[in-house]
């Protein structure tokens, strides 16, 4: 059974102009976009976002970094994606991280991580309607794959 996940490239990705490479490691992997949009978080946006971190000591500052550029915010689809793509994504602390991670490759520090991605069903499910309206996601649309096998 698909699963969707909820990934966005935080704003010092988009800062860093890593959107392509990290969009490209979800594509390669063979992943389904069906969600892909650049947007300013709103502060209301953010604390829904990360409403389980309120009042630990590192939330002001992660609700100013999350609003303090756009985002690239994505829905993507596979089986089994929401764990893998943590895994992709690796530890939050890029020092944690295994090499060949996308945090290990790129992020400097665990405040600044370039990524998120849902770490449950009810997350995935949660975190989708902070951001995507029910329209904007494409979801009926067959892969290559799928077309050629005509399933
Ligand atoms: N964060 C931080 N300091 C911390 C823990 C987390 O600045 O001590 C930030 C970091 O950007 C992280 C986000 O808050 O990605 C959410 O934290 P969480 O523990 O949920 O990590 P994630 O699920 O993103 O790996
Ligand atoms: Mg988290």
């Amino acid at each position: 059974m698909a699963e969707r996940t909820f990934i966005a490239i935080k704003p010092d990705g988009v800062k860093r102009n890593l959107i392509g490479k990290i969009v490209t490691r979800f594509e390669e992997k063979g992943y389904k976009i069906i969600g892909l949009k650049l947007l300013l978080p709103t502060l209301e946006m953010a604390q829904k976002h990360y409403a389980e971190h309120e009042g630990k000591p590192f939330y002001p500052r992660l609700i100013n970094y999350i609003t303090s550029g756009p985002i690239v915010a994505m829905v993507v689809e596979g089986v089994n994606v929401i764990e893998e793509a943590r895994k992709m994504m690796g530890k939050t602390k890029p020092e944690e991280a295994e090499v060949g991670t996308i945090r290990f490759d790129y992020a400097l520090c665990q405040e600044y991580n370039i990524i998120h991605g849902s770490d449950s069903v009810a997350s995935a499910e949660r975190e989708i309607a902070i951001y995507f309206k029910e329209e904007e996601i494409c979801a009926n649309w067959k892969t290559m794959t799928e077309m050629i096998m005509n399933v």
